[in-house]
């Protein structure tokens, strides 16, 4: 009997001739795996359906079962610009490029296809034509001991190892599978789960050709009230569209209405005939040359439990979300990628292979299926349902928020950014190579490491900013300086020059040099060598500042004012500002490998920026020269830290007009060269640049630390100790500072102290924020961690957050698949 058993081949019955058991017979054939497809309609794909948007997920996992070069080849809309609008017209978003956006995120850009067409194109793609069995409509399973009898309405039974309900929303193999456990198992199920399932929404779609006036580049999106609509480009003149209206009432399971008369159609559409598409196209338009389509309730839903025993489902009969994220079928694809995985799993674990599975063994794979599944289609599930929300104005604030105020503030991109993180998350077929197309965006499965979960990550960040609290708190009781009757070089002789004077900049001017001079011209030598060697620690931060400032990722917030940062450095020093601008960094930075790029001519800019507005002027004002020349270098060096990114910029718009001067470009080519521009994010072309700007930053803040550690090492009058500690209590009241020069010693002490200790935690976080998000490995992080702890002491702050900068810099480029 155990013989026997041991040699049953495995063997899957499939229910449902759509996406979900198409896509599986194809990934079983490619495994040479037995199944038989039953399918209830008499032919495979009929002309029914609406357009479906096939997105990067979806379009990865049929390149890997070689479906995704033919459906390229049917030619399908390249369209170019999505548009948010209300109903009455009014313009909410417009993401141009989109179809380039996505393919160059991850490979594949959305393509909008026919459903007939895609049922078609993978149906060709069986090999096993055999296999697939029509006019079967299941009405029964029955389980036995090593496998499942599926019974069709004509009385055929077909005998299996596991039976894979695909058979959509309306699943017969999930409510046997139901009605079986309550009999096997009663209670493994919550009561009639069908009957929880809510539809909130119904639309009327199809498939529209040759509409005069409208646009075949364009997608819409509109936003309404209580309704909206969706109308995107397909082939051959082909417009699909789809508007849907939210029930007054939701209706749940049965109560759902299945179908709509001819009359209810006739008067839906009558209602909105007039909402506008576009100039001169309104939704009658595309109801008049509309060629297929229908009307339908939308149910939004994901299964709390897709498997019992030997049967399981997949697909709609699964997970069914709102269409606005055009993610039903990709969903669909995802889950037979996961069964086949799953299955692949325990075939691996098995000597004997797959041939008389074990009760035991199948479980295993419905576990792997549900437990990597459920939570990802809840997320997708959810998303496009917060969609439907905005879309449909059921939260007028919510939809004033995203539609009117949002867009004020964020890239031009960000309808696709929103979509981006449910692709990436998407799984493929791990037993399948993957096919190498160039981008950028690493889907999950390509992380060198796996993310970290949003509990620890949100706990990391709290420690973080609490650290930056406790800093900002400690500046607050150090940092003490009279600024009062400041109005003498180094307190002996006046500052008389034409930009001081008492009142306003002038005497601001004055003040800052009147601080500074005690430091400088000090008779100190300790205090003049640490002012020296924490000015040149400045370069690190005026250098990462202007390049985040500058990066894509930054464009829209308020990291992209570096000088403004660091004119407040000047005004409050660097300690107050160091811990918000690192918070600020944390919080709203994003690490997108396609948000990192920063322009190249704006990093060519960035050495001789450096140079020229920051280290020649601190060069010139460490240096003892006369006194008027020494107070004017003073004067001048107040503005150095935002004069750098302020030459950047200047710099960089002097390279692009010298590159432009004397070329004349048609509208055209203009209009070519500002969507390069906007695509260029997702080149590196800039990190060589980055990188040797970086180096020259290490190399001179390094140079500086170390000649100052041996200086003060050999120096008989000198100590580190004396130096760089020996700070009074900050929670002391009094410190009693002898004079003003030692008043400003510690100032500057404690304002190096602090600022140096936040930026190295930043410096910290930032290795956390990328093994957080899988780019790096928890053993590279360690490293990295550990490099900034020896680097602060080894080759001084500055030279570590630059060099620190650079790893960045290399790990998140590193993604980029070429
Ligand atoms: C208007 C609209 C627009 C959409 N747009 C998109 C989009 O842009 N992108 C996207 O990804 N998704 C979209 N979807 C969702 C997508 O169509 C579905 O998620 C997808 O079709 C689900 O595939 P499936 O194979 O699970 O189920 P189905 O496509 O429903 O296939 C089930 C199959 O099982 C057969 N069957 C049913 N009962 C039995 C039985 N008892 N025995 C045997 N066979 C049976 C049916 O005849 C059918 O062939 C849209 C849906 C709608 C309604």
């Amino acid at each position: 009997m155990g013989a026997a058993k041991d040699q049953k081949p495995f063997k899957v019955v499939i229910v449902g001739g759509g996406f979900a058991g198409l896509s599986l017979a194809i990934m079983l054939e490619k495994f040479d795996i037995d199944y038989v497809l039953l399918e209830s309609r008499g032919e495979i794909a009929p002309a029914i359906g609406a357009g479906i948007a096939v997105c990067p997920n979806g379009c990865r996992i049929l390149d890997q079962i070689g479906c995704y070069e033919p459906l390229k080849a049917l030619g399908l809309a390249h369209y170019h610009t999505h548009r948010v609008q209300g109903y009455d017209g009014r313009q909410h978003l417009v993401c141009r490029d989109g179809y380039e956006h996505y393919e160059k995120r991850f490979g594949y850009p959305v393509l909008f296809v026919d459903r007939p067409s895609l049922v078609r194109l993978l149906h060709n793609k069986i090999q096993k034509k055999e296999n697939i069995q029509l006019n079967k409509r299941v009405s029964d399973i029955k389980l036995k001991q090593d496998g499942v009898q599926v019974h069709s309405n004509d009385g055929q039974i077909f005998e299996g190892s596991i039976v894979v309900g695909a058979d959509g929303i309306y699943s017969a193999v999930r409510e046997t599978m139901y009605r079986i456990a309550k009999e096997v198992q009663p209670g493994y199920f919550a009561e009639n789960p069908s009957s929880k399932v809510p539809c909130y929404y119904f639309a009327t779609y199809g498939i529209a050709k040759d509409v005069p006036n409208l646009s075949l580049e364009e997608v819409y999106i509109s936003q309404g009230k209580g309704f909206s609509y969706f109308v995107f480009p397909g082939h051959n003149g082909q417009v699909f569209f789809l508007l849907d209206e939210k029930y007054s009432k939701t209706p749940y399971g049965d109560d759902i209405q299945r179908r709509f008369s001819a009359e209810e159609e006739a008067a839906f559409i009558k209602k909105y005939s007039n909402t506008r598409i576009a100039d001169k196209v309104r939704f009658q338009d595309l109801y008049d040359h509309r060629v297929v389509g229908g009307m339908t309730p939308l149910h939004h839903t994901v299964y709390d439990k897709w498997s019992f025993k030997r049967i399981i489902t997949m697909g709609d009969s699964a997970h069914k979300p709102n269409p606005g994220t055009g993610m039903g079928a990709n969903l669909a694809f995802e889950s037979a990628a996961e069964l086949v995985n799953g299955i692949l799993n325990v075939q691996k674990e098995r000597p004997q292979g797959l041939n008389g599975l074990e009760d035991s063994d199948v479980k295993k794979i419905m576990d792997y299926v549900e437990s990597s599944r459920i939570s990802r289609a809840r997320k997708v599930v959810d998303e496009s349902y917060e969609n439907q929300v905005v879309n449909g104005t059921e939260n007028p604030l919510k939809t004033w928020i995203a539609l009117r105020v949002l867009p004020n503030f964020v890239k031009e991109s960000f309808l696709i950014d929103a979509q981006c993180g449910l692709m990436a998350d998407a799984p493929s077929l791990h037993y399948l190579p993957k096919p190498q197309r160039p981008h950028v965006v690493p889907f999950k499965d390509e992380l060198p490491a796996k993310p970290v979960g949003q509990i620890a990550a949100w706990a990391a960040w709290v420690a973080f900013g609490g650290a930056m609290g406790a800093t900002i708190y400690l500046a607050g009781k150090s940092m003490r300086l009279d600024v009062s009757n400041r109005t003498l070089w180094a307190n002996a002789v006046p500052i008389i020059r034409p930009w001081a004077s008492s009142k306003g900049p002038g005497n601001l001017l004055r003040v800052m040099t009147s601080i500074f001079s005690d430091v400088i011209a000090s008779e100190n030598l300790a205090t003049r060598v640490q002012a020296i060697h924490f000015l040149s620690q400045l370069v690190g931060s005026i250098l990462v500042w202007t390049v985040e400032g500058n990066r894509e990722a930054n464009r829209t917030n308020i990291l992209s004012l570096p000088a403004l940062f660091l004119t407040l450095i000047q005004l409050r020093g660097i300690c107050h500002i160091a811990p918000y601008w690192a918070l600020l960094h944390s919080a709203l930075s994003d690490t997108g490998v396609h948000y990192r790029f920063v322009k190249p001519d704006i990093v060519n800019s960035l050495v001789p920026a450096l140079t020229l507005g920051y280290l020649v002027p601190s060069v010139l004002m460490m240096i003892p020269s006369n006194v008027v020349a020494w107070q004017d270098w003073t004067a001048l060096w107040q503005f150095a830290p935002p004069m750098v990114p302020i030459l950047t910029t200047v710099f960089s718009a002097g390279l692009r007009w010298w590159r432009n001067l004397g070329k004349h470009k048609t509208k055209e080519e203009k209009k070519q060269e500002a969507k390069e521009e906007r695509l260029a994010i997702y080149s590196d072309d800039d990190v060589a640049g980055l990188k040797s700007a970086y180096s020259y930053a290490t190399l001179v803040q390094a140079t500086s630390h170390i000649v100052t550690m041996a200086y003060i090492y050999t120096h008989p009058d000198l100590s580190l100790g004396k130096i760089f500690c020996g700070l009074p209590n900050p929670f002391e009241k009094n410190w009693n500072s002898p004079n003003r020069a030692t008043e400003v010693g510690l100032f500057f002490k404690y304002d190096m102290l602090l600022s140096m200790g936040a930026l190295a935690a930043h410096g910290l976080y930032s290795i956390w924020q990328l093994r957080r998000d899988g780019y790096v490995r928890t053993q590279d992080a360690v490293k990295a961690a550990l490099a900034v702890v020896f680097g602060n002491i080894v080759i001084g702050p500055g030279a570590t957050l630059t060099s620190l900068w650079s790893w960045r810099e290399s790990a998140i480029s590193g993604l980029i698949r070429k």
